[in-house]
């Protein structure tokens, strides 16, 4: 999410039109495109990131979640 100062209404004297820039390859797109990426490669492109991340973060969360159990199993079993 970078977005700098989008806030600003006031379309200066330059005239230019309301527009986003893709996301993978900083194109212009239409300002309703959501999400801003060309269409095509880029689009394809975001879905493989997407899917990516979403692996990404599953493993994230059984790594940890087998630590803690790892670290549950360690506190009970090992003698003390
Ligand atoms: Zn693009």
């Amino acid at each position: 999410m970078i977005e700098t100062s989008t806030k600003k209404k006031k379309v200066g004297g330059l005239g230019l039109p309301a527009h986003k820039h893709c996301v993978i390859c900083g194109g212009v797109v239409p300002p309703d495109k959501n999400p801003p990426v060309c269409e095509g490669q880029c689009e394809e492109e975001l879905i493989k990131r997407e899917k990516r991340s979403k692996t990404f973060n599953l493993v994230w969360m059984m790594m940890i979640f087998g630590l803690l159990a790892l670290m549950f199993i360690s506190f009970y079993v090992v003698p003390r």
